[in-house]
């Protein structure tokens, strides 16, 4: 057995302090380049085509696999699926350089590559279980196709001991010999928003696998990170899933204990904003992900906190702590209408929001991308629909999505569009133009002077200085009039 491997020139020296993601055409030349490895992606959306793009930077040449035919034209076109800022250049540079490609010939790639990553959904099922089906489809493919030695590695976000059972599947339902395989862990961490600097500039790098040669295999793959000073974690497969969904446990837990905190400052007259500074100095705390907000959404924590209740629950083990965040989150969806609802009975002596024209600004989980999966403003539109309110939307690149899903609503191309005439406003996503709307002449445009600021993004006393009546998540004794 041997994997096809060509032999470059340098290894990469950068400094660590360099993590900006303009410069990263500048820190991957094709020109230091070291080993060489013939890697397919199969599954092209935001991970694997940030895998794929960010392999071929850092010199490997990759085939990017999927089955929609359109998103294929359009990468093939030169146009990028999805929003991730940075990810159309690096696209386009290893394009021009020969080191990506993009197909929907799933046996061409599987009989021409070596390293086979598994990237493909892994969506919530209806009871919270992660749906494998498009995962084992690939391993199907897989088992039709293998013409040698392919080292599979699952990229995907799998349930513990997916990889035991995809080595099962091989070797009992397809009599695949074990020699021409090898099955590697090997879960991604990237943040929508910030994935180009996030893949390639990783904190650490997971690979689990019960076959020694390959762990070595990956660390080459990822030879030019760990030089630039990644650290590599390697460790057997069942850990190295059980880490991915830990992680996202452990990040949804911090959030959504600040989210708590937070809605008992506003109960209690402190502020949440000086809350997380004053624990988050705690080194064993630490600051980052202390933000309070209308809860967690997007395509990982939703579903990785209920497939790890699940995956336990298949173990016999209880997850008490996350179950309790999933029932927190729903509720902290809520939290932003509830709010809007309570300025309105200021107001009026009503909550009554039949007929107000509600404009919300971000639909996005989060700013700096286009994913809407499980978006907390969902809940916001369906809560301002359910009470008979109109909705005017507004978002820099979620609003093609969301029109997917409300499609009766009315889109606006800019913020102050939207809230033209509105009676209130919902800032539901931190994005950045939002931080600098001019609410003078917001006031002049407005039917009435109602917002709740679920992202604390605007400073509350602008906002009671130009006698809007407003709300935060988290300092609402600055929002008193
Ligand atoms: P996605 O839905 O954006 O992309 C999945 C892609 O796989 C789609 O383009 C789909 O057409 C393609 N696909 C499905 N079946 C296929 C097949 N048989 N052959 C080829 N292509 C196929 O999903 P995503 O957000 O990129 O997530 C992929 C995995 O990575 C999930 O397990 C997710 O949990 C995990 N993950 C996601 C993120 C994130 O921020 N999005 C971060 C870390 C890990």
């Amino acid at each position: 057995m041997s994997l096809l491997i060509s032999k470059g020139g340098f290894t990469m020296m950068v400094s660590k302090f360099s993590r900006k993601v303009f410069l990263f055409f500048i820190l991957f030349p094709a020109a230091i380049l070291s080993k060489e490895y013939k890697i397919a992606v199969i599954g092209t959306g935001y991970v694997g085509l940030v895998t794929g793009a960010g392999l071929a930077e850092i010199g490997h040449v990759v085939t990017c696999v999927d089955i929609d035919q359109k998103k294929i034209d359009q990468l093939r076109a030169g146009l990028i699926p999805i929003y991730e800022p940075g990810l159309d250049k690096l696209v386009e540079k290893n394009v021009l350089e020969n080191r990506l490609f993009f197909t929907t010939d799933i046996a061409h790639t599987i009989t021409h590559n070596d390293i086979l990553f598994i990237a493909v959904g892994t969506p919530m099922s209806d009871d919270g279980q992660a749906d494998m089906r498009y995962v084992y489809s690939v391993v199907e493919s897989i088992a039709q196709y293998i013409n040698g030695y392919k080292i599979i590695v699952t990229k995907s976000t799998v349930p513990v001991k997916t990889g035991k059972s995809i080595k099962k599947m091989l070797e009992e339902t397809y009599h695949i010999d074990e020699s021409i395989f090898a099955v590697v862990s090997n879960p991604e961490f990237l943040r929508e928003g910030s994935a180009i600097q996030d893949f390639l500039f990783p904190d650490r790098i997971v690979i689990g696998s019960d076959n020694a040669d390959a762990i070595a295999i990956m660390r080459d793959v990822y030879k030019n990170f760990s030089d630039n000073g990644s650290q590599i974690v390697t460790t057997n497969l069942e850990t190295s899933e059980l880490i991915k969904y830990a992680a996202n446990a452990s990040l949804a837990v911090k959030l959504s204990f600040l989210n708590e905190v937070a809605n008992l400052c506003d109960r209690v007259g402190a502020d949440a904003n000086t809350v997380a500074l004053g624990i988050g100095l705690d080194p064993r705390i630490g600051q980052h992900f202390l933000k309070q907000g209308p809860g967690y959404g997007g395509s990982c924590f939703p579903k990785d906190t209920q497939a790890l209740v699940h995956i336990a629950a298949l173990h016999g083990q209880s997850m008490d702590i996350i179950r309790a965040v999933i029932v927190a989150n729903e509720y902290q969806k809520t939290i932003p209408v509830t709010k809007l609802k309570r300025l309105f009975c200021t107001r009026y002596r009503s909550d009554n929001l039949t007929g107000k024209k509600i404009a919300v600004l971000g639909l996005a989980f989060k700013a700096n991308t286009d994913d809407i999966r499980y978006s907390p403003s969902i809940t916001i539109i369906e809560q301002l629909l359910k009470a008979g309110a109109s909705v005017n939307a507004y978002d820099p690149a979620a609003m093609e999505n969301m029109r997917t899903m409300f499609p009766d609503i009315a889109y606006f191309s800019s913020a102050y569009d939207a809230i033209r005439d509105a009676d209130a406003v919902i800032i539901a996503t931190e994005w950045e133009e939002f931080k600098t709307l001019d609410f003078a002449y917001i006031k002049t445009i407005m039917q009435d002077y109602i917002i709740v600021d679920a992202r604390n993004i605007i400073n509350p006393e602008i906002l009671v200085n130009s006698e809007f009546l407003c709300d935060t998540i988290g300092q609402s004794y600055l929002c008193q009039e």
